[in-house]
């Protein structure tokens, strides 16, 4: 998987021991993203004992690969949320993420965190008239709602014809990886212990949680809180049918001319988002994005790199592109993530996840949520995310999605694969002996030959040209051409040609 510049540019390595024994905890939180940090943070301030797992390594999820914009400023969510519930929902939701933008301020204010934060405006902007009174209506909602903002027919300082724009002042914008590193630090001299390198395999959830770790250790936990970007438990609420995988490309380049600060992101389709920065020697650097689609639903994803790259040519004048990545987060059926206890019955089980591209300020509103249902067994923000709201399953994103699903797992069952074995650095579904394969050949000539049925729920994986990866489209897990797992909602890895079949995930209802 190609690093982001936020990885590339952190000094940290990795930092934390692996779980090599069996242990007990008060509170596990699964995931060291800014999700999972954050909430440690806030329950460790409130004298819990905290234990985090990490599969990989801190900030090595989708917290250390995105474009760094703090913000309450999230495309047109105000019209949307007003439609599909109503003005009240709409404000609350603006100051859910206020909140947690001052959170993630004060957290670096507080803790001297050196992780570049600025404070910019964010721009919803649009090049074609057609959009302008979509955002004109933003704008109008915007409004009723008190949110301070103003209407723009340029914005001055962008080598882009803007047609009109809607600006939040006062945003913020960060690099997200070194926030997440030192957050991992202050957690670790607060006494929440961290483990690295320690993937959660299994779980049993009863009275008490029984979390599997990849090396047979077992953790036996009070409370769990999955803050691991997707829902790999689910605790009958069908997450992986109410929330959309979604992947997006990005690039670090050092521009030759300044442009003015902010965050920016487009109306139109496909979205592009950029922003710009320095790095240590004070160069100026763009970061820029977009070119969205579906996990697994992409024909070459070679191709998006390539579009990205000819977006920021065409539009910036560019030194050198330092970098380019791509990352991707589960979208929510209603664009709120789901966030609170899993479900009613289990009182000791929370969730944080469908951050939809919107996670660095709503996984401090969810850790906030989260903190406040464990010490005071309330949120005001508790109906706004709760993960079972009816609504979340009654709209037409939600039957669309699920139709799309059913087809591509049938149509992947019938698809047969090849009689030939990949060239070099070449990927593709093969058939051996009558059984359907994924080979995949690297540049020194090794093979790797896995079974590409999902492990998850049993979906035909489909071979990512961009990233040398066995992308699932159906929920979105991936996994590198060995078999390891690197998205979820899967758990467990592929099997090699001659380690037998996969094993879909039996508890995963
Ligand atoms: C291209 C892109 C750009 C974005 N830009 C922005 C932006 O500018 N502003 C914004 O607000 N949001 C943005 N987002 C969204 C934001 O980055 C995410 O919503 C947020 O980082 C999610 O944080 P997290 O902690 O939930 O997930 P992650 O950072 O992914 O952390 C989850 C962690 O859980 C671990 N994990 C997963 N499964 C297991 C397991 N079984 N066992 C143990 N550990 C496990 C993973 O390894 C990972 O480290 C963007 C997203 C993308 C894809």
């Amino acid at each position: 998987m190609k690093n982001s510049y936020w990885i590339l540019s952190s000094e940290e390595k990795k930092n934390y021991e692996s779980l090599n024994r069996d242990i007990n905890a008060d509170y596990l939180i699964v995931g060291g993203g800014i999700a999972g940090l954050t909430t440690a943070y806030l329950l460790a301030k409130e004298n819990k004992k905290v234990i985090i797992v990490e599969a990989d390594e801190v900030g090595f999820g989708t917290s250390g690969r995105n474009t760094g914009k703090v913000t309450s400023q999230h495309g047109l969510i105000y019209s949307t949320i007003q439609k599909e519930y109503s003005s009240e929902k709409a404000r609350l939701y603006y100051d859910a993420n206020e909140e947690g933008l001052k959170l993630i301020e004060n957290i670096i204010k507080e803790n001297n965190i050196d992780c570049n934060f600025k404070t910019v405006p964010s721009f919803v902007y649009t090049e074609e008239d057609r959009y302008i009174k979509d955002i004109k209506k933003e704008y109008e909602i915007c409004k009723e709602l008190n949110i301070p903002c103003e209407y723009m027919n340029y914005i001055e300082g962008i080598p882009m014809s803007i047609k009109g724009a809607l600006c939040f002042k006062n945003q913020g914008q960060f690099n997200p990886k070194k926030y997440v590193d030192a957050l991992g630090k202050i957690n670790q001299k607060m006494g929440v212990k961290i483990y690295e390198n320690t993937p959660v395999v299994d779980v049993n959830i009863d009275e008490e949680c029984l979390i599997k770790c990849g090396n047979n250790n077992v953790i036996r936990a009070k409370n769990l809180i999955i803050a691991s970007c997707n829902a790999w438990y689910d605790g009958l609420r069908f997450f992986f049918a109410k929330e959309e995988a979604s992947r997006s490309y990005l690039l670090c380049g050092e521009l030759k001319d300044e442009i003015s600060e902010g965050n920016y992101i487009s109306v139109e389709m496909p979205t592009r988002t950029f922003r710009t920065c320095k790095d240590d020697k004070e160069r100026n650097l763009l970061i820029a994005g977009g070119y969205d689609h579906k996990t697994g639903k992409c024909d070459n994803e070679c191709d998006n790199f390539r579009a990205i790259e000819a977006f920021a040519k065409e539009n910036f004048h560019l030194k050198e592109i330092i970098a380019d990545w791509s990352s991707q987060d589960y979208i929510s059926s209603d664009n709120i993530p789901y966030i609170g206890r899993i479900n009613n019955e289990k009182n000791n089980v929370y969730i944080i996840t469908g951050t939809s591209k919107w996670g660095l300020s709503n996984s401090s509103v969810g850790a906030i949520l989260i903190k406040d249902l464990i010490t005071k067994n309330k949120s005001k923000y508790e109906d706004l995310y709760n993960p079972s709201r009816l609504k979340s399953y009654l709209n037409v994103k939600f039957l669309e999605n699920n139709v799309e699903v059913a087809i591509d797992y049938i149509k992947g069952k019938f698809i047969s694969g090849s009689s030939e074995l990949p060239n070099k650095d070449e990927g593709k579904r093969v058939s051996i002996n009558g059984k359907r394969y994924g080979a995949y050949r690297d540049k020194n000539n090794h093979l790797y030959i896995v079974d590409i049925t999902c492990t998850h729920l049993g979906c035909e994986l489909r071979f990512n040209s961009g990233e040398k990866t066995w992308d699932c489209p159906c929920h979105g897990s991936r996994f590198s051409y060995k078999g390891e797992v690197l998205n979820g909602p899967a758990l467990r890895p592929l099997k090699a040609y001659d380690e037998g079949k996969n094993k879909i995930d039996p508890k995963i209802l």
